[in-house]
């Protein structure tokens, strides 16, 4: 897949290193501190993370996460799998934001 690598953002002050300019997608992916907590958090889980697990640890309502996650499922920077009733998210470590933009989840 083609991306549009021009980088017209500046990295936002809670994503700690990385590029200094974010192309678009990397931009909608960590533009918002409580997205780029979820990649953190994703980041540190091996075997993924289901909503309750995320709503719970970001102390934010359950459509509010599901919002977040519908979004970085847009840039492709997670990945879905149904387990059952189970929704388990995990971090897409090879997505262009973490490779080319080198965004970093710690
Ligand atoms: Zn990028």
């Amino acid at each position: 897949m083609q991306h549009d690598t021009e980088k017209t953002h500046k990295r936002p002050k809670w994503v700690k290193s990385g590029e200094e300019e974010l192309c678009p997608e990397c931009f909608k992916a960590v533009g918002d501190k409580n997205r780029y907590k979820l990649i953190c958090l994703l980041g540190k889980a091996k075997g993924g993370l289901n909503v309750s697990a995320l709503t719970k640890q970001l102390k934010l309502t359950q459509p509010t996460v599901t919002h977040h996650l519908n979004i970085l499922r847009e840039v492709n920077a997670v990945d879905h799998e149904t387990r059952g009733r189970e929704h388990i998210y995990r971090l897409n470590r090879s997505a262009h934001c973490f490779e080319d933009c080198q965004i970093p989840y710690n």
